[in-house]
């Protein structure tokens, strides 16, 4: 498998993350326990944490090529595209916060509640921006706080 972003050098601290995902048509996939849900075409955002064995290098390595449906964003992932991964290696336990930044963003919105948010007070981890331009502005955003990315990302990104 020739993906992009498996030519990055993931660290195997632990920290935060954002997957970038794309979807090119309409999709309803069945999501866990949410049941049926439907995923207009458009780029959409999903925030994680990732404190177990191997830190963000074995959860990023999951979500590249998900063996098994495990979380919400494995059912999402199983038809989308991997576009871009963001994420920092400060150790802290930040999702919910970057979430909420997210959430505050007006390029974005939230459409499926709950999505990812199960164990958390959050409306979603999970966030849908329609346009390239608005997912620019995101990018931005991300990188002024000081995120590495690595991807797709539509702006000049670190390597
Ligand atoms: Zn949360």
């Amino acid at each position: 498998m020739n993906h992009p972003i498996l030519n990055f050098s993931i660290p195997r601290t632990k920290g935060t993350y954002i997957l970038v995902l794309s979807l090119t048509e309409r999709q309803t996939i069945a999501v866990g326990k949410l049941g049926s849900l439907t995923f207009p075409p458009g780029n959409y955002l999903y925030v994680g944490s990732a404190f177990g064995a191997g830190g963000l290098a074995a959860r990023l390595r999951h979500h590249l090529k998900p063996s098994k449906l495990h979380w919400h964003i494995d059912y999402l992932r199983a038809v989308a595209q991997l576009e871009a991964i963001w994420f920092s290696e400060d150790g802290q336990r930040s999702e919910c916060q970057w979430s909420t930044i997210l959430y505050n963003l007006p390029p974005l919105s939230c459409l499926q509640r709950g999505f990812g948010s199960s164990d958390c007070n959050c409306v979603a981890h999970l966030y849908y921006c329609a346009t390239e331009e608005g997912l620019a502005v995101v990018n931005q955003t991300l990188q002024q706080m000081g995120m590495n990315g690595v991807g797709r990302l539509g702006i000049s990104s670190p390597d």
